[in-house]
């Protein structure tokens, strides 16, 4: 069992950008295709920006069509929880980070191609992506920027 990390709202928010505050803490989301990471390709995992819990891996990362990150499963079991939402009459699956409750997108349906179904598509706001620790090298044009 995952431990819960509990702050104030007045502690997430100065911690966190407003755009991050509203997407993470208010189930808020971007504009479609405008995240950074929508065509993001690079190796590394992705990480929640309130709390840095490990959420998913580059390797399972896939262009869903929705104009979010998509991923086709999570870096571990636990690293998500899903709750069921009724907002704006429809319903569905919101998927929250298992350590903090970060709201982080919603799971995808059935309206998308087969492969897609049991993926999550998540707002570029709720992560950050930290490349291979592994990667060691002395040409600087093949580094990775972690925020780009
Ligand atoms: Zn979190």
């Amino acid at each position: 069992m995952t431990e819960k990390i509990h702050k104030s709202e007045d502690e997430w928010k100065q911690q966190l950008t407003p755009e991050q505050y509203y997407v993470t803490r208010q189930a808020g989301t971007e504009p479609a295709f405008s995240g950074p990471y929508y065509h993001h390709k690079a190796q590394g995992t992705y990480h929640c920006i309130c709390c840095e819990n490990p959420l998913f891996r580059s390797e399972n990362k896939f262009e869903s069509g929705t104009g979010w990150p998509s991923f086709t499963q999570p870096s571990n079991e636990e690293a998500l929880e899903t709750n069921a939402d009724h907002s704006y009459g429809m319903t569905r699956v919101e998927v929250t980070c298992s350590r903090c409750d970060a709201h982080l997108g919603h799971a995808l349906t059935t309206a998308l191609p087969r492969r897609a179904n049991g993926s999550v598509s998540i707002p570029c706001p709720c992560v950050s992506r930290v490349p291979p620790r592994t990667r060691h090298t002395s040409d600087p044009s093949s580094c990775i920027p972690v925020f780009s």
